[in-house]
């Protein structure tokens, strides 16, 4: 198996990065990642402001998939994810829902023991190790680590986690795909502007998918399939993200819209990865046997 270390990393998603790594489409890859702090706070002295902020949010690749081209879709099987080090959080002033309520910087290590991270003497918490940052090279501007969009990026989203399937919209030849930003647990929202951040050995799997076109990504897990979509207005990313799962399934089974819009307000959720990147990301979920029946499976 290939494996990509961390000394391969972008801080922005670019069509013009070179690759780090060429891959097969099928073909299974190690690929290790820093904290988004780039694994600067190892210790509690060391201070958030005292961290080189240009090096944050690094994403380790990137990795061109040979045979994807701009138009097709690029599947991620998230394999295993293997905590590689301690947790740490961060917030304070200005950072997240409670910024306006804190005057200081704040940092806190969180040691991860089995599989939970420990919090404080009393506070354990199970882990649910996911991927923060996953994306390709989008097909317009360069796109900082920091911010999600179309090509993925930093969607936060907590069901990017082992066992699921992350489909991408191809933009760059080669659709030179990177990860990174691996938390040990972390909230529906990331209120506090981090999860438990820790350094990862991720295990994915790359497949060329030639005859579907996707503008946004999704997701398949054990129990949902779900669209994500991100914009500066919630309300927005919401109808993106509707409208996606609404075009997804009619590509397996036509239905009119009021029909749909019928069924996935019965059965449809609407959920919050995060609000606190530049702009917010919701994910719309359907239960995986909804979109069984779409597909004939
Ligand atoms: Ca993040
Ligand atoms: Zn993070």
């Amino acid at each position: 198996m290939q494996k990509l270390t961390s000394e391969s990393h972008i801080f922005s998603f670019s069509r013009d990065e070179p690759p780090a790594l060429r891959v097969k489409s099928g073909e299974t890859v190690q690929i290790e990642t820093m904290d988004c702090f780039s694994n600067q706070i190892v210790t509690e002295s060391d201070k958030l402001d005292r961290i080189d902020w240009d090096h944050v949010n690094p994403a380790t690749g990137p990795v061109f998939v040979e045979g994807a081209e701009p138009g097709d879709t690029l599947k991620v099987d998230i394999e295993t994810i293997e905590l590689a080090g301690q947790g740490v959080m961060a917030t304070g002033k200005g950072f997240g829902v409670l910024g306006h309520k804190m005057e200081g910087l704040y940092e806190k290590i969180v040691p991860i023991t089995g599989d939970e991270a420990v919090f404080s003497e009393k506070i354990r918490i199970p882990l649910n190790k996911m991927i923060g940052v996953i994306g390709v090279a989008p097909s317009g501007e360069p796109v900082p680590c920091g911010t999600p969009g179309s090509h993925g990026g930093n969607m936060d989203n907590k069901r990017i986690a082992e066992k699921t399937s992350v489909y991408l919209p191809v933009a760059a030849e080669g659709a030179l795909f990177s990860l990174g930003d691996v938390h040990a647990v972390m909230g529906d929202g990331e209120i506090g502007v981090t999860g438990v951040e820790a350094p990862a050995l991720v295990t994915v799997k790359f497949e060329v998918l030639k005859d579907m076109g996707i503008k946004n990504p999704f997701i398949e897990t054990d129990d949902i399939v779900a669209t994500i979509a991100s914009h500066e207005e919630i309300s927005k990313a919401i109808t993106t993200a509707v409208e996606d799962m609404e075009r997804l399934l009619t590509e397996g089974a036509p239905m009119e819209t009021h029909e749909m819009a019928m069924l996935l307000s019965a059965v449809g959720n609407v959920e919050v990865c995060q609000v606190v990147d530049p702009l917010n990301t919701v994910r719309f979920s359907v239960p995986l046997w909804i979109y069984y029946i779409f597909f004939n499976h």
